[in-house]
């Protein structure tokens, strides 16, 4: 129990950095700190340490590794929890994010989102989906590129089974922060067009910002950050 204290009061204090990261970007961009929620990403770390931002107050969990994120999920499961899935989907693994998780940032093609559609489970509400765009155009990052991201919205506005809600961005590692910038403030552009081009009202989310880039990413209008090291540490990789 000393342990789980001592944890405690750094992530105390790490939730409280962040908290005021986020306060003093949204005063910043002319915000509402009510516009932006904070997604704790929790990938690699043991449930001891989401039991503890949970009785924090932390609701939103975000995982990157399937197995890892069931076990989890299994062994951890509130009311008020909500399951973030953000990492690579391959597309003979979608049953179990239709059947665990509230929101999935990571939707990238068609084949998967027709998937998770038809295994969302029909007792369960509709699954958050967020679309995954490669506003970059890296080789080497998954994602829907730019022009092709219409035709997905198109298709998966359809489904009932999912909720369209927005956009999901990493964008290209960058030491040139104007770049980074430019990259999150297209990834808007193009939810707003979309949201106008296919009346979505729901479609208004913006999954973008990580610990080193928070800031960036809120004046530019992101509506869930995705932080992890600066919560709970850094990753041993
Ligand atoms: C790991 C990860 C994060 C958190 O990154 P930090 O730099 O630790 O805040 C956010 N988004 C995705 C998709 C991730 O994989």
């Amino acid at each position: 129990m000393k342990e789980n204290d001592s944890y405690s009061s750094v992530f105390a204090d790490n939730l409280e950095q962040i908290q005021h990261r986020i306060q003093s970007a949204c005063d910043l961009a002319d915000r509402s700190h009510d516009e932006v929620s904070l997604l704790a990403v929790s990938k690699t770390k043991p449930i001891e340490y989401i039991e503890q931002f949970y009785a924090l107050g932390q609701q939103q969990f975000g995982e990157n590794y399937l197995q890892e994120a069931l076990l989890k999920i299994a062994e951890f499961s509130e009311p008020a929890l909500q399951w973030h899935y953000i990492g690579a989907i391959q597309s003979n693994k979608t049953r179990p994010i239709a059947e665990h998780f509230d929101w999935v940032h990571t939707v990238s093609s068609l084949k998967v989102a027709k998937r998770l559609n038809s295994q969302r489970p029909d007792k369960a509400s509709p699954l958050n989906v967020l679309i995954q765009v490669n506003i970059d155009r890296e080789e080497s990052k998954s994602g829907v590129l730019e022009e092709d991201t219409a035709a997905l919205v198109e298709a998966a506005r359809e489904m009932s089974q999912l909720n369209l809600r927005g956009l999901m961005v990493i964008p290209k590692k960058q030491t040139n922060l104007d770049s980074t910038r430019d990259s999150f403030a297209r990834t808007r552009q193009l939810q707003q067009s979309l949201a106008d081009q296919y009346s979505l009202a729901h479609f208004n989310q913006l999954s973008m910002g990580m610990s080193e880039d928070l800031e960036l990413a809120i004046t530019e209008g992101a509506t869930i950050i995705r932080i992890g090291s600066a919560l709970f540490g850094p990753r041993d990789s």
